[in-house]
């Protein structure tokens, strides 16, 4: 299949997939096996001298697996992609592949928990240092953190749960006159709503647990590549080194546009294992089928609920970019013309008692911390998510004490606005 003509909604569904290199099969086939029969000798050395393409071992590849890679780099538009066992899996290879060895990241502090945990407890652990952002929404702020050795800049294209959108064009310009990476986490909008690509980021992260899976079934993560940064510019002399014997050619030499996945392959997906079973491949496969179209009707969804909580008495805040006089409406426009998502923050206006009442009286939205389910999710970060960090940090991160986190599936509007309305009337009688 010639995919450069297709377009997302068809890549959605047959992108990576050649249905005559597995007996035509209509469905993308579980290769559920750890191991590959390698055949020959001759095979094995033509394999691992990456002569000919081969699967050896599920760890570092196998072909459920490998369509999901390239059908997410075809949606992405990138030249190379790489999945993982989870979206902290995919953030975490993709900083220690450029900051290992005593490099600095450049991140803003409005970060998903998780991320923000990795940078500011694990990573310096592994002498890896983070210059946080003083404010995420200058690009400025970026410029003034990076020093000498600084690897990449390190940011969410939509924060979790702030909903605060990346000047991304204008922080791409900053990393890249320091010559180093931008690095964004797309998670939120998904590539049908955004790909970062088309506005200078290298390279792109996902959890894929979240939109692109879209059912809540399966923790998995991605890396995508563009295939333009060049990795060969003296700053990460650890990708052309020769570590590995093959055809006495360093990885850059022998992937040029598929060194960062390729090297996040070799040195942390087989060596650290963080490795995606071929079964949660099929089903995020199965999940990436409606992509567009679940978003799209989340959306709509999210647009409506956003406009209910923004005259709703029982909020005093509402973030969601397009609404009226949202700091970030200008960015929204220019990165987001299709919608920002279908997750938006709101402030309770009341005590944490009344918060308790509101999420125990929800009877369609699950209480609970996933997004990006096709099911309405409802959760309060500062007591979940975010509830590790220190006040300080939370208050950085967007997860005020009275935020609650809305992630909004494809149920009927009206039973939605109906559930949230009879938990309003709940917590605050
Ligand atoms: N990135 C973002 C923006 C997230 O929201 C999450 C999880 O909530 C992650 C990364 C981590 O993903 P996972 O839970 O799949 O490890």
């Amino acid at each position: 299949m010639s995919e450069k003509n297709y377009r997302f909604e068809t890549l959605q569904l047959r992108g990576g997939y050649d249905p005559e290199k597995h007996n035509y099969a209509s469905a993308v086939p579980i290769y559920q096996t750890a191991s590959f029969n390698i055949g020959s000798i001759e095979r094995l050395r033509r394999i691992r001298g990456y002569e000919e393409k081969g699967f050896l071992y599920t760890r570092s590849g196998n072909p459920t697996i490998d369509v999901l890679e390239k059908r997410i780099a075809a949606l992405e538009g990138g030249t190379a992609a790489i999945a993982v066992a989870s979206g902290m899996a995919a953030v975490a290879y993709s900083i220690l592949n450029v900051a290992e060895g005593g490099g600095e990241i450049v991140a803003p502090a409005s970060l998903y928990a998780g991320s923000f945990n990795l940078l500011k407890h694990t990573l310096p652990a592994f002498n890896i240092k983070v210059n946080w952002v003083e404010d995420p929404n200058d690009p400025e702020s970026y410029r003034k953190a990076i020093t000498p050795n600084t690897k990449a800049i390190f940011a969410e294209t939509i924060g979790n749960p702030l909903i605060n959108i990346l000047d991304i064009e204008e922080v791409a310009k900053v990393a890249h006159e320091n010559e180093i990476p931008l690095i964004v986490d797309n998670t939120f909008p998904t590539p049908h709503l955004l790909r970062p690509f088309d506005f200078g980021a290298d390279i792109v992260v996902y959890s894929s647990t979240k939109s692109i899976g879209g059912h809540g079934t399966t923790l998995g993560g991605l890396i995508v590549e563009n295939g333009k940064f060049n990795w060969n510019n003296g700053k990460f002399p650890h990708f052309t080194r020769l570590d590995y014997k093959a055809q006495n050619k360093n990885l850059y030499e022998l992937f040029p546009t598929a060194v960062f996945a390729t090297r996040v392959r070799i040195h942390y997906l087989s060596n650290f294992g963080a490795v995606l079973s071929p079964f949660d491949a099929f089903l995020i496969l199965q999940g990436i089928e409606t992509l567009s179209v679940r978003l799209d009707r989340e959306v709509k969804n999210t647009e409506e609920i956003a406009k209910y909580l923004s005259k709703h008495t029982a909020v005093s805040w509402v973030s969601y970019p397009t609404i009226e006089d949202n700091v970030n409406s200008g960015l929204a426009k220019k990165y987001l013309p299709n919608g920002a998502g279908s997750i938006l923050s709101f402030g309770f206006n009341g005590n944490q008692e009344e918060i308790d009442t509101f999420l125990d009286s929800l009877e369609v939205f699950s209480f609970l911390v996933n997004v990006g389910d096709s099911k309405s999710l409802a959760t309060q970060p500062a007591e979940t998510t975010h509830g590790s960090l220190s006040d300080e940090d939370r208050e950085k991160a967007g997860a005020f004490c009275n935020a609650i986190r809305l992630s909004i599936g494809i149920e009927n509007i009206q039973d939605l606005i109906d559930d949230l309305e009879q938990a309003f009337i709940k917590a605050k009688k």
